[in-house]
């Protein structure tokens, strides 16, 4: 990307909050059931019903207004957003448009990569309650044409519209934002955040603007992007091509594209509303949400440890690294397991952050499973940390320890010894490896002995290779270092 140009990028991002019910009505959300099931009349907006709002999305939405630091509204509103699409055959979708019950929030964001490490604080303009609208299913039957199908079961689930000041100034600084409120949602328990099924998902606004403009640029907005991969992708190829368009004499124009992901590039889907066109007006059948001081306290008390204050906590009561304290907390199953499996060591926490950052992640990330189903269990985990804190094993072999125990073979220590892993420390059964290695090399002990430091690997590495990756490295070093120079020489020279 030129220098010349500066990047403006504010999310929308809609997740879907974790109520049994609809957001007006006591229709069943869950997810997967047989096409147009479970939306009930409510839901589909027929002539003469009622809508009655959901408490739980309240509380829900109070608690997410509360962990950002925001204003919680003690009066909302909700309006009518009034347009026709396939899937809302109502005619209007119910939302909170003047009188949104959560405003002027904030967080902060470490791994964008454009504060060298320091927190970057991003605005929250503001959150909203809303309604879902239906899913058009296109597809191509067998033997048939093309058809599309329209599936109202999502009609009224209730969605918690989080929209973002224009403050993010990269790709990943806008991924950075958007596991930031990921993270915030889950430890809150007020969304389940699974963006496969479409519960967390995100419009992204882009814009660029010559560096040292104030007025921002003609933005385009991507819409429905459902993977923190897609974001990042379809917010750098958006980038590219306005700046191009830029470059080239053209004019941005202001409008709504798809992000198509096979082909990784944005498209033009339909040129962008602008409010008025909506036609907003309060919702004659919804009372005002009226919450007083009392209920946002008794919410308050509900808030759990989020995700910097753990991060922070995990820095100063575990003294682990800043970055790795803040993989841990990203999720909070990750986080509990981290504690539960350092509680069962006797390692340090470091040693113990460094498996579940490593080898344990990288295991659940080959077989695509979260850490709740992990095959090794905190303690197993621990065991095999151990196992190396104590010198019965080395890191080394401890990885051929912990797939073995992935694979369902046993605990370290029946793995240890069922696979004879146990580290040889016994000084004269390593001496004599030692010696034999020596003497099978003496060219490069001689160029070691001139001088050429380096070979000590090389001499370490053969010690290994002899003994099956078992041996103490320190004491094999040690060993070496001694037998090739100083007074172990002539005894070994003379023998
Ligand atoms: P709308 O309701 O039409 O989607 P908003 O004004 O509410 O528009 O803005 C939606 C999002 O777009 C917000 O996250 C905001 O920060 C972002 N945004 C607004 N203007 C720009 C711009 N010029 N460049 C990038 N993002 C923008
Ligand atoms: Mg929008």
């Amino acid at each position: 990307m030129s220098a010349a140009w500066e990047v403006i990028i504010g999310l929308e991002i809609h997740a879907q909050l974790a109520t049994a019910s609809k957001i007006f009505s006591g229709a069943s959300t869950a997810y997967g059931s047989e096409p147009n099931t479970q939306a009930c009349l409510i839901d589909l907006g027929y002539p003469g019903v009622l809508p009655v709002l959901n408490r739980e999305a309240v509380r829900m939405a109070c608690k997410f207004g509360l962990a950002v630091n925001a204003t919680v509204a003690r009066r909302s509103v909700f309006a009518r957003k009034n347009y026709f699409y396939p899937d809302l055959p109502k005619g209007y979708q119910i939302s909170q448009y003047e009188l949104p019950i959560v405003e002027h929030g904030e967080l902060f964001i470490t791994d964008g990569g454009e504060a060298n490490g320091e927190p970057r604080r991003i605005g929250i303009t503001r959150a909203h309650l809303e309604e879902d609208a239906g899913k058009s299913i296109h597809s191509i039957h067998e033997g048939l044409d093309r058809f599309s199908g329209i599936d109202l079961n999502r009609a009224g689930t209730p969605l918690l519209e989080i929209v973002s000041e224009p403050d993010l100034r990269s790709a990943r600084e806008a991924v950075a934002y958007m596991r930031k409120i990921h993270s915030i949602v889950r430890y809150l328990g007020i969304s389940d955040g699974n963006m496969q099924e479409g519960s967390f998902r995100c419009d992204a606004n882009v814009s660029v603007r010559p560096r040292g403009q104030r007025e921002l640029g003609t933005r385009t907005e991507l819409k429905n992007l459902n993977s923190f991969r897609f974001v990042e992708k379809a917010i750098n190829f958006e980038i590219e091509r306005q700046i191009d368009v830029l470059e080239d004499g053209g004019d941005i124009v202001q409008e709504t594209r798809l992000y198509d992901s096979d082909r990784n590039q944005t498209r033009p889907m339909r040129s962008k509303e602008e409010a008025n066109d909506y036609r907003y007006f309060p919702d004659p059948d919804l009372l005002p949400v009226v919450i007083d001081d009392a209920y946002v306290e008794a919410v308050r008390a509900t808030l759990p440890e989020l995700p910097d204050a753990k991060r922070e906590r995990f820095v100063a009561e575990y003294r682990l690294r800043n970055e790795d304290a803040g993989i841990l907390t990203m999720s909070l199953a990750l986080a509990d397991y981290f504690e539960a499996a350092t509680a069962a060591a006797a390692a340090k926490p470091g040693l113990v952050a460094n498996w579940v950052i490593g080898e344990l992640s990288a295991a659940l990330n080959r077989d695509g499973i979260d850490i709740e189903a992990s095959r090794v269990p905190p303690a197993g985990l621990a065991a095999l940390v151990d196992r190396i804190a104590d010198s019965t094993i080395s890191g080394k072999i401890a990885k051929e320890v912990f797939d073995a125990m992935w694979a369902g073979e046993g605990s370290a220590d029946q793995i240890i010894e069922a696979k004879g892993l146990r580290q040889i420390t016994d000084a004269a059964e390593l001496e004599g490896v030692v010696d034999a290695v020596i003497a099978q090399n003496p060219s490069q002990a001689a160029e070691y002995r001139a001088g050429k430091d380096k070979l000590i690997g090389y001499f370490v590495g053969q010690v290994m290779k002899a003994t099956g990756g078992k041996a103490n490295p320190a004491q094999v070093n040690a060993l070496l270092k001694n037998k090739l120079t100083g007074g172990e020489l002539s005894d070994g020279g003379g023998s």
